[in-house]
Parts: structure tokens; sequence; C-alpha cells
């Protein structure tokens, strides 16, 4: 299987965003989510301002690539060809960190995780490249609280794979948190510019390590002016266990 198939097969081209250090994959419509979609009702809810419900990402160019990626992962999962999908995954992952860029990766920047089945097909993606002798840091963001808990209780995560769990609601951090640290996942929250140093006083209190992303944002909510990560990879840092997000 060369390049040219591999990425016919996983329905195109990684992503490569201008704002982030790393390549994305497996990005898909955001109706797909799961969670999400039953969140999005709540205007309270993180999910409700989701940036892929807007801009760029409503053009039909990105929906038609969004929803091609959607079909080849569910496709090889319902036709049983998860093997054929996972092995042409990595092979891209592995030409691309090898040409291009450092090794960074980013799993959805749209879309979410379909099942307990997608988590453990990510991972044998990870352990395909690992293999091979690429040292690849990933890191997933998902509202699939249960299913990446379930997941990593059951599995040995392997280490290069940082899970975070994003909190629902806007400025608040789920009472329960420490369950998701406990099981060795990360997590992250969206603030108001306002909240951002009650946030990280909060985790303080509660004796979790956390940062604010200060790729637009000051942590006194002033404009940073870059609106980039620049040098950062705070979200592929395990020792950081949440991040605090400023709401754009
Ligand atoms: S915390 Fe750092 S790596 Fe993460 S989004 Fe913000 S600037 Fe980028």
């Amino acid at each position: 299987m060369n390049l040219i198939e591999s990425i016919a097969i996983i329905g195109g081209k990684l992503g490569e965003p201008a704002k982030m250090p790393c390549y994305t994959g497996q990005s898909m419509p955001n109706t797909t989510c799961k969670r999400g979609s039953e969140l999005v009702q709540n205007k309270e809810s993180v999910c409700s301002m989701c940036y892929a419900s807007r801009g760029h990402y409503m053009t039909s160019n990105v929906q038609n690539r969004l929803w091609e990626r959607w079909e080849a992962l569910t496709m090889a999962h319902e036709d049983g060809r998860l093997n054929e999908y996972e092995l042409a995954f990595s092979k891209v992952l592995l030409e691309y960190v090898a040409s291009y860029r450092p090794e960074y990766f980013r799993w959805f920047d749209s879309g979410d995780l379909q099942g307990g089945w997608h988590i453990e097909s990510i991972e044998r993606i990870i352990n395909m490249t690992e293999k091979e002798g690429a040292q690849i840091c990933h890191w997933l963001p998902t509202h699939e609280n249960k299913i990446v808990i379930n997941y990593a209780k059951k599995n040995n995560k392997p280490k290069n794979l940082i899970i975070r769990v994003s909190q629902d609601m806007i400025n608040k951090i789920d009472d329960d948190i420490k369950r998701i640290i406990d099981v060795g996942l990360g997590a992250s929250v969206v603030c108001t510019k306002d909240k951002l140093k009650d946030m990280l006083n909060e985790c303080r209190k509660k004796k979790i390590t956390a940062a604010i992303c200060t790729a637009k944002y000051n942590p006194d909510g002033t404009e940073s002016g870059r609106n980039k990560c620049g040098p950062c990879k705070l979200c592929w840092n395990p020792n950081i266990q949440v991040i605090i997000y400023p709401k754009h």
C-alpha cells in the first residue's frame, strides 16, 4: 500500500492548522459528535459555541472533506476493515512526520470519538507507528468522558497519548475531576477572560496542576497578539493535568 492509496483509505490528507505546531487527523463534522450533539442544546455548554460550527468549517469544501473522513472510518468499522484503515493511517502519519514537521499530532480538531472501539483503534495506530521507531506525541481532546475513563481503567494507555476530557460547561470544572486524573487522563476547561485566574486557583486548591493557554490572551485577559501556539506544547504535556482555555 503506497502513500496515495493510504490517504484514499483514510478519506483524505491530514489537516495542517496554521496556528498549531502539529498535524491533525480524523477530523469529522461536529454533527457526528455523540455527547456534543446533546450538549450543544445547552447555552452554557462549551459545545454551544463550537468553532467547528461556523466560518471556514461550514464551507462546502471543508464539510465534504470532513464527511469523507467520517465515512472512511465508520465504513471501515462497520465492514470489518479497521485493520486496513489502521495500517493506512499509521503509514500516512509516519510519512508526514518524517517528511514535514515535528512529532506532534492532534486527533479531532472537529468531531469526537465514535465509541469504545474507536479509542482502541487509535491505540493500535499509535502502537504501529511506535513499532516503526517514530516518537510522536498525541493529544486527543474529547467530551466522551465515559468512553475514555472506561478505556483508561481497562487498558495500558500509551504514555505518549495525552487524552484531555473537555469539561462540558463554560467556567466550570467537574466536581468529580479527580476521577479523570486518577485514571491517568488530563482535562481542559474553557473560561471567560475574567475567570481565568479564579480557575487556576480552584485547580491549585484541588491540588491539580493547571496552566492557562496564552495563544490568544494573557492570563490577565489582555490580548497576547499571537493567536497561535508558537513554541508552546502544553496541551501535550502530561504533567499539566488541566489546561484552561480562554473563551474566544
Ligand atoms: S496551551 Fe499551548 S499548545 Fe495548547 S493550544 Fe494553547 S498555546 Fe497551543
